[in-house]
């Protein structure tokens, strides 16, 4: 991110200008989606993950039933499925409760 600051130094005109908003847009995507890691977590089919949103019941773990664009999540406490969007579970993302590894 710092070398697109150093370029944009050397280029001061209209596409420089241009490149820094889409820059900018992008920086404010990724901040919204990913928190502050920048980087978003490996999710897996049956990990169970910890979310900052606790569901009504009290319970804030949640089962992944399906990955992609959204997220199908089923709670732990009630059994109560949601559809959430990536971004907002990366947001919400509190840590790994159980990990389902592909190998086995
Ligand atoms: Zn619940």
């Amino acid at each position: 991110m710092l070398l697109h600051y150093i370029w944009i130094g050397f280029r001061n005109d209209m596409a420089a200008v241009l490149y820094n908003t889409v820059v900018n847009v992008r920086n404010m995507e990724s901040d919204m989606g990913r928190g502050e890691s920048g980087l978003s977590e490996e999710y897996k089919l049956g990990d169970v993950i910890k979310l900052k949103k606790t569901h009504p019941c009290g319970a804030n773990a949640w089962e992944i039933l399906r990955v992609g664009m959204d997220f199908r999540l089923k709670c732990t406490g009630c059994g109560h499925m949601v559809m959430l969007p990536r971004k907002e579970v990366d947001k919400n993302f509190r840590g790994f409760l159980k990990k389902t590894s592909e190998e086995s």
